[in-house]
């Protein structure tokens, strides 16, 4: 995923919030996949880079990475999907299958306070 586009659209959807609020945004929290590989400081990057002369100008990007979810065919658990663990934590079974990766999403705005 392009880091650049990435960043326009957490702007945008930062922006939208800001001006339904009517108040600055000091922070933002977005999360993702680890598979979605979004470089981290290459996302604050573009984000402060495009963020400028906006009221997210010096907005606190936090971007959390989601570990990949697994589900456990025999006991029907999830779990998190851990590499240097590959069976079930609950049953040790390896008859599980990994599920899709976690979207990108916004997950809260802080606003300054009014
Ligand atoms: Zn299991």
């Amino acid at each position: 995923m392009h880091e650049a586009a990435v960043a326009q659209s957490v702007l945008e959807a930062i922006l939208a919030e800001a001006k339904k609020q009517k108040t600055k945004p000091l922070a933002a929290k977005i999360s993702c996949g680890v598979f979605n590989n979004v470089n981290n400081e290459a996302l604050r990057f573009a984000f402060d880079a495009i963020s400028e002369g906006t009221v997210c100008k010096g907005l606190k990007l936090n971007i959390e990475q989601k570990p990949i979810q697994a589900h456990c065919k025999k006991c029907d658990s999830s779990f998190a999907f851990d590499l240097h663990e590959m069976n079930c934590p609950k049953c040790r079974s390896d008859d599980f299958e990994l599920l899709p990766d976690a979207p990108l999403l916004l997950e809260e705005i802080e606003f300054e306070e009014k």
